[in-house]
């Protein structure tokens, strides 16, 4: 079985995110970039189950602009057998990526897609539950173990105040939570291993996938600067404070 796996570019999770003085999105001028640290954990599924004998290929899918390859690459570090770029230096929004995904999936006939169940830049949590509605397949979310059975795959999805098992036929759509794993560390010589692996570069109109964006930006905004605290010296001022603010009746 081949496993597909969605890792996107985004903002390393340690920069301190700037916003462009026009208000019109993050500043990404010589920032560090990354894996989206959900991405990783899909592909470290994907791997392990590669290892255990269960998969036979691992690829990896990146949308978006030429340095994604970067992303790849770390991607077949992690252990993916080839990657997958689909070239385009327009702003992806969730259903454009979930549309070049699916194009993606009826090519390669993957009989799993792992994605992160979110993007640490959007922030939109999209992406998967759009892919599977466009291909029709079973999704499970937020994805906290994953076990493959008798042709169905059984996942533990973390929900409010417990968790959730559900058994899903493939083909099917899984996003990763937190706690699915912890994926490891790249090594040198793997490093060096996935210079030689295969990435292939496609365009979206080779895909026949229109990716206009259908959402505009109006403006983006840093949060409002929480003003400095101050120092009571017992609880009666403090309560006394509370009351003058309205904080307590
Ligand atoms: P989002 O819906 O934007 O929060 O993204 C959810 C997941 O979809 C991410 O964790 C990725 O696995 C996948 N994804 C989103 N955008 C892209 C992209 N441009 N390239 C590859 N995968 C993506």
């Amino acid at each position: 079985m081949k496993i597909l796996v969605a890792v996107k570019r985004v903002v390393d999770y340690n920069v301190k995110v700037r916003i462009r003085s026009d208000g019109t999105g993050v500043d990404i001028a010589n920032v560090k970039m990354s894996m989206n640290p959900f991405d990783e954990i899909a592909l470290e599924e994907a791997v392990r189950l590669k290892e255990k004998g269960v998969a036979t290929e691992v690829v990896a899918v990146s949308c978006g602009v030429a340095q994604c390859q970067e992303t790849l690459r770390t991607a077949m570090a992690i252990g993916a057998d080839r990657a997958i770029l689909v070239e385009s230096s327009e702003d992806l929004q969730p259903l454009a990526v979930a549309k070049l995904l699916k194009a993606i999936l009826d090519k390669e006939q993957a009989g799993l897609v792992i994605l992160g169940k979110q993007a640490i830049d959007d922030d939109c949590n999209q992406t998967g539950q759009m892919l599977a509605a466009l291909a029709g397949l079973p999704q499970a979310t937020f994805a906290s173990k994953l076990e493959l059975t008798d042709g169905r795959v059984l996942v533990t999805r973390e929900v409010d105040g417990g968790s959730q098992m559900l058994s899903l036929g493939l083909p099917a759509v899984i996003t990763a939570d937190l706690r699915l794993n912890e994926p490891r560390y790249v090594t040198l010589p793997n490093i060096m291993k996935a210079k030689k692996k295969q990435l292939d570069v496609f365009k979206p109109q080779y895909l026949g996938v229109d990716v206009s964006p259908r959402i505009m930006t109006l403006k983006v905004t840093e949060p409002p600067k929480r003003k400095a605290g101050i120092l009571v010296p017992d609880v009666a001022t403090l309560v006394s404070k509370l009351r003058d603010d309205g904080l307590v009746v």
